[in-house]
């Protein structure tokens, strides 16, 4: 195959071999069929009269099937086959990255490879617990790597002669191992397409990581990083400067936090204990209500709840800054739900809910009258 031969092979000629429906045979092609988390490449495909585009490569026993998407092709015919190069060396360039990121959470904690999903944004999946001081400080040693602009050698192995070797044997079922080898820093077992200098990758980030299953840790390389980290630096320096931080106390960003926590739990707890909704009776249903008074909003939420577990009762809670007000009712008062909802078509607001709650975004004194005046309408024998 080209792309072993020459993965900086960005276009060449071919003859059509088999043509089955939309999908096309090549004497060679360049294009990878995708494995190993890298994804199959795209492209274009022409002869002097008709040019259409290649939407996806496969492999199927041992043939590379090019679907494209239309086919005025026929068997015997010389095309050219053009590769989407930007997207295909962006993968070379994480896939590299990849096999050297891992490589650095290796060297500084206790991880497992379980799997890779290259992407604009790749994911590395391990397992074992990896934390934050250990991702940044695995970065640092991928980027020096990636600076040394270290050869990346490929060569073929015979399976029992292989050590020191990243490998899934289970998965191998050639007798000769393609070892991708990145000279004194990791040797690994890959059908890959890589780039042949670690230099090539610019720069490598982790954007996050997630928790799930195993462990997500999220990469980008190259102009990619570069512009990541200008755009994330710019939105940190707003925020320290509106903390009035200094840049390099930054990070006091996180006992601020734990500061605005503490204050809005004793928000919350006072609430709960001192609240108290005003009241008003409209048709033997007591109408509870609070617009915008102070309080957490979340605990007179709570202490709704406990109100509507009475009959009779109804709860209307209004929230200005966030333009929405919330209805809560007891079991006995269902009905009154029904003529809310139809209130909220008519006058095209938006909100919902279901059962017993109802939530209304617009404007919070208007609604607050407009339920009241509804409610008096209702005369107590149709609920
Ligand atoms: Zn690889």
């Amino acid at each position: 195959m080209l792309y072993y031969e020459d993965p900086y092979l960005r276009e060449t000629d071919a003859i059509i071999m088999e043509i089955k429906g939309n999908e096309i045979l090549l004497d060679k092609t360049i294009f990878y069929p995708g494995g190993g988390g890298q994804p199959f490449d795209t492209g274009t495909i022409e002869n002097d009269f008709f040019k259409t585009v290649i939407l996806e490569t496969r492999k199927e026993d041992g043939k590379i099937w090019h679907r494209v998407e239309k086919n005025n092709f026929r068997v015997g015919e010389k095309v050219r086959i053009k590769i989407d190069w930007d997207r295909r060396y962006y993968f070379m360039k994480a896939h590299t990255g990849e096999h050297i990121l891992y490589r650095s959470l290796e060297n500084v904690s206790r991880v497992n490879f379980e799997k890779m999903v290259l992407d604009h944004e790749s994911t590395l999946f391990v397992s074992g617990e990896i934390s934050l001081d250990d991702i940044s400080h695995a970065e640092d040693i991928a980027n020096s790597i990636i600076r040394m602009n270290i050869p990346v050698k490929i060569h073929y192995e015979n399976i029992e002669n292989v050590t020191n070797t990243r490998i899934k044997r289970e998965r191998i079922r050639e007798e000769n191992v393609r070892i991708v080898e990145i000279e004194n820093f990791d040797r690994s077992a890959c059908a890959g397409i890589h780039v042949k200098q670690t230099g090539e990758i610019g720069k490598i980030i982790v954007t996050r990581i997630k928790k799930g299953k195993y462990m997500e840790i999220k990469f980008i390389v190259s102009e990619k990083a570069e512009k990541f980290q200008d755009e994330i630096f710019k939105k940190a320096r707003k925020v320290y400067s509106e903390f009035s931080l200094n840049p390099e106390n930054f990070d006091k960003i996180i006992e601020i936090k734990k500061d605005y926590e503490n204050v809005k739990e004793n928000y919350y707890n006072l609430t709960l204990k001192y609240f108290k909704f005003n009241s008003v009776e409209i048709n033997g249903i007591k109408v509870n209500y609070s617009i915008d008074d102070p309080g957490d909003f979340s605990a007179k939420e709570r202490i709704a709840h406990g109100i509507i577990e009475n009959h009779g009762n109804m709860v209307i809670i209004g929230n200005i800054t966030r333009s929405i007000v919330e209805v809560l009712v007891s079991e006995d008062l269902l009905k009154i739900m029904e003529i809310l909802k139809n209130f909220i078509n008519e006058r095209n607001l938006k909100g919902g809910g279901k059962n017993n709650f109802l939530m209304i975004n617009g404007d919070v004194g208007e609604i607050f009258k407009e339920i009241l005046e509804k409610i008096k309408t209702i005369s107590p024998s149709t609920l």
